[in-house]
């Protein structure tokens, strides 16, 4: 039996028929386990005009009703997190309670949602001028189109729907095909929460979707999150069609780890954010930039780490570390632990030789935890973002050498400090040209009530998700200047009016 993933239009699955379809992978087995429609131009435009219509009603609820349904919508999520958290296994292969944690992250812009009287409220001045009073409110978009990757298929469009409905909104969500259950998931909970039918769609497919989604004259915003060159492509062409876009894209982390540093806790840090998730996560840390002369007992400490890392199936509760999304994806990352050997990198953890736990998983898509000691700028797997478990350490001999090198990648999503200076991690939060910094905390993922955002060709666009950047992109501003009027007020003026 395999499962067959369809469109959510209306609050129910389509029932039409698409012309096409892709598999569904099982990571950790290499099995194919379903199916998933891919849409044509005609069913992008049938979700888009469920979604126009449920609009006209939506836009006029009470934000009383909107923030009740955003509560039963908090309720029932968290409520079925490890029934959500095991399908994200099976389709993207991360591990348990690595999938919890996405859900967990997401849930906090839903419950940052739940304020949205709050977050909405205007300003009000009353008397700008006399008997003149001047205030400012905020209204939805319309339908907008949230665009997500493989690698968070629950946080990612939580970290834009939510808002996106508490404002007013009407919302498209085409997930990635890769891993398309969890938004079909999260359909049926608002469904149950109270949404009306049209508020919340869900589109499945590929390009053919993204790209009617883009000039679609009924869209409004599209929020995307990929790599650089689909971001790029997106916010060029959803800006030509006159939309407002946030594009999120690819990242190349680095770790700066100054002498004084605690190595222990480096270590452990950089295991951690180098191979969560088999280091498929835009925040992972995949250049380590020690600054000499630390280098050689870094390497020490961080090699007997992963050498115990339990590398296994996402649903098996010993593992700690997961396949990789597809045996495309495996192939590239392999590709690369290849061409850092080619290039003159020394391979000081293999990740092709590390033991893989379980019993049903020859033929998943693995490749283990890697380290390279000696890269330098111009080797590929410095360049390049890998998206796979590999880490590379480039050696410096000083604070001003390593922050150079961070501030010439052409990424700049996140990146984090190493040190028990002040003085120093305050002048790399200064002087770093990235969007996101940790000082001593490796995945500095801000929480729901700042934004999440990169700088250079991490993000294009002005808008960070989530926080107060995502009211502000979901809801677009009016200034009313009022005045009621009086006898007083009679006679003939000319002139620019002025604030008398
Ligand atoms: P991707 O760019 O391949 O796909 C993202 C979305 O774009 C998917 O919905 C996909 O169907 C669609 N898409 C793919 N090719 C397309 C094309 N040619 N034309 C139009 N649409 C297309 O990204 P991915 O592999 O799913 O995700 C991994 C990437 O996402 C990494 O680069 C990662 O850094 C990035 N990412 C960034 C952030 C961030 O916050 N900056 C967060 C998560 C992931």
């Amino acid at each position: 039996m395999t499962n067959h993933v369809t469109h959510w239009i209306a609050n129910a699955e389509w029932t039409g028929t698409s012309e096409r379809r892709g598999d569904i992978h099982n990571p950790a087995t290499g099995k194919v386990t379903g199916t998933v429609d891919f849409a044509s131009v005609a069913e992008v435009d049938e979700a888009v005009s469920v979604a126009v219509r449920a609009f006209a009603g939506w836009r006029n609820a009470s934000l009383a009703k909107r923030s009740q349904v955003l509560f039963n919508f908090r309720e029932l999520l968290n409520a079925k997190k490890d029934e959500l958290a095991a399908i994200i296994v099976a389709e993207h292969g991360k591990v348990h309670s690595d999938a919890l944690g996405e859900i967990a992250r997401g849930q906090e812009v839903v419950e940052l949602a739940c304020g949205i009287p709050h977050l909405q409220k205007g300003g009000h001045s009353e008397q700008a001028s006399t008997g003149i009073d001047v205030y400012s409110i905020r209204q939805p978009l319309g339908p907008v189109a949230i665009i997500s990757p493989f690698n968070f298929p629950a946080m990612v469009p939580m970290w834009f729907f939510p808002i996106a409905i508490a404002t007013g909104n009407t919302v498209i969500l085409k997930p990635s095909e890769k891993d398309p259950s969890t938004a079909n998931f999260l359909a049926e909970l608002w469904k149950q929460a109270g949404l009306p039918e049209g508020v919340f769609n869900v589109v499945h497919g590929d390009k053919v979707a993204v790209d009617r989604i883009l000039e679609h004259p009924d869209i409004k915003s599209v929020s995307f999150v990929g790599s650089t060159p689909i971001a790029k492509y997106v916010y060029e062409n959803g800006t030509r069609y006159g939309k407002r876009v946030q594009a999120l894209g690819g990242a190349k982390n680095h770790m700066l780890v100054l002498p004084d540093a605690d190595l222990e806790l480096v270590a452990d840090a950089a295991v951690n954010a180098g191979f969560g998730a088999a280091g498929e996560r835009c925040m992972a840390i995949s250049a380590l930039v020690a600054v000499e002369p630390i280098a050689d007992e870094l390497i020490g400490k961080i090699k007997e780490r992963m050498t115990k890392l339990r590398v296994g199936a996402g649903n098996d509760a010993a593992s700690e570390m997961g396949p990789l999304v597809t045996r495309q994806h495996a192939d590239k990352v392999l590709s690369y632990v290849q061409a850092g050997v080619d290039q003159g990198a020394t391979l000081v953890v293999d990740g092709r030789t590390h033991p893989i736990n379980g019993d049903d998983t020859a033929e998943g898509y693995w490749v283990g935890p890697t380290l390279f000691d000696n890269v330098t700028p111009e080797m590929s797997i410095y360049t390049d973002e890998i998206f796979g478990p590999v880490l590379s350490v480039l050696r410096v001999d000083s604070y001003d050498q390593g922050l150079a090198l961070i501030n010439a990648n052409p990424y700049g999503n996140g990146t984090a400090i190493f040190t028990n200076d002040g003085g120093a991690a305050r002048k790399f939060q200064n002087e770093v040209e990235v969007g996101m910094i940790g000082i001593n905390v490796p995945i500095p993922v801000p929480v729901a009530y700042y934004s999440f955002g990169g700088w250079k060709n991490s993000l294009f666009g002005d808008l960070h998700a989530y926080g107060a950047d995502g009211v502000q992109f979901f809801t677009r501003g009016k200034v009313v200047t009022q005045r009621w009027l009086d006898p007083s007020h009679g006679g003939i003026n000319l002139g620019f009016p002025t604030n008398d």
